[in-house]
């Protein structure tokens, strides 16, 4: 594969020092630079190039090898250039942060994340969910430390430099010919060692606190409903922000009323003569403290459903009416019958031209047929 000049990228001359050559590798660094430069191939290529370039004029070693063989010199003692990004940015790291200002001046490398977003399962009743409440709920998270502010270090104590990378968050590795950069595990990357750690977070930075939050709970909520109270989860980690709280609904089962998104579905005894003649009862509704009064039409047959609009659950969108109320109507047959009962019911029979035994005869004929 052809490869540019070196010199000729960094729109350098052969005897530029250490300081032009970093200087000019920045500027194009931060011209091609992935972030400003999002799906662009050809700024990426540039800036691969440009990396490549830096990491063998900055070492006089390097630099000597290529001056005196070109590529070639190179590739015959195992350089490679760069894999990718990450590659770039694990071993020049300090100089991107240095100049897209964070990070800081100790040289340890910015470590900003999010803190870790909480769940809190909810459980409300039915009615509850119908209007919508406020509750207060209590739950523990992790804070950053009040004592020591986060930073783990007594109060007046300041943090060591790390000794065993003075300071840089990084040691450096020889590999072969080549020497790679990486987090220093003395001090994870840090740069510096806590050597009197604060009393109330044992160093750490962060304690557990018991947290008490008032939610407010639309109506209309149902199991799984999800409501995000943002930057109530635990704190970021050196300067980043805080995580979510997720409170998870959870409606109880209710004795009478099931649903069916904004759907309620009830059932209602009704006796066989109020099925049969019609009638008026008044059903238990939410919201309503009296009740609604249901018309039961004459005629009514066994698991007949009756649709009441408007009177079901309300709705998590707001600007949507009620949902409706199904009654299923559940016809009872009386077990126990009295004599005075047992004769009324004997006499409609009659009235009907059907009696119990002739219908028993009947059957007995039928069967008698079916034989033959
Ligand atoms: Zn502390
Ligand atoms: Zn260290």
């Amino acid at each position: 594969m052809y490869k540019r000049d070196y010199y000729e990228i960094l729109n350098l001359s052969r005897n530029a020092d250490g300081e032009q050559i970093k200087k000019s590798y920045r500027k194009l660094a931060m011209e091609y630079h992935p972030d400003r430069n999002p799906g662009d191939k050809e700024a990426e290529e540039k800036f691969k190039e440009a990396a490549e370039a830096y990491e063998v004029l900055k070492e006089s070693q390097k630099r000597e090898i290529y001056d005196r063989f070109g590529h070639e010199g190179l590739e015959g003692r195992g350089f490679t250039g760069f894999k990718g990004f990450e590659d770039i940015f694990s071993s020049f790291g300090d100089i991107f942060e240095d100049f897209f200002g964070f990070g800081n001046n100790k040289g340890r490398r910015s470590r900003a994340r999010q803190g870790k977003s909480l769940r809190y399962d909810l459980e409300v009743t039915l009615e509850e969910a119908f209007l919508g409440k406020e509750d207060e709920i209590s739950f523990q998270r992790l804070e950053a430390c009040h004592t020591c502010n986060g930073s783990g270090s007594s109060p007046g104590a300041e943090p060591m430099v790390c000794p065993t990378c003075q300071g840089r968050g990084q040691v450096i590795r020889s590999q072969g010919f080549f020497q790679i950069s990486t987090a220093c595990s003395a001090c994870h990357g840090q740069g510096e060692i806590i050597s009197d750690p604060c009393k109330d977070c044992r160093g750490g930075g962060e304690i557990r606190v018991e947290k008490n939050i008032n939610v407010k709970i639309p109506p209309g909520v149902d199991t799984g409903s999800q409501l995000r109270l943002r930057g109530e989860g635990e704190s970021g980690e050196d300067g980043g922000p805080p995580g979510d709280l997720f409170v998870v609904i959870h409606v109880k089962e209710h004795d009478f009323f099931a649903r069916e998104e904004d759907n309620l579905i009830c059932q209602i005894p009704v006796s066989f003569v109020q099925a049969a003649l019609g009638d008026r009862i008044v059903i238990p509704v939410l919201g309503e403290e009296g009740g609604h009064e249901l018309e039961i039409p004459h005629g009514t047959q066994p698991s007949e459903i009756i649709r009441v609009p408007g009177k079901g659950m309300s709705s998590i969108r707001g600007h949507r009416r009620r949902g409706d109320l199904y009654v299923k109507v559940n016809v009872k047959i009386p077990k126990k019958l009295s004599q005075k009962q047992r004769d009324l019911l004997q006499a409609f029979a009659e009235a009907e031209g059907v009696t119990p035994s002739s219908k028993r005869a009947k059957v007995r004929d039928f069967l008698k047929k079916m034989a033959q």
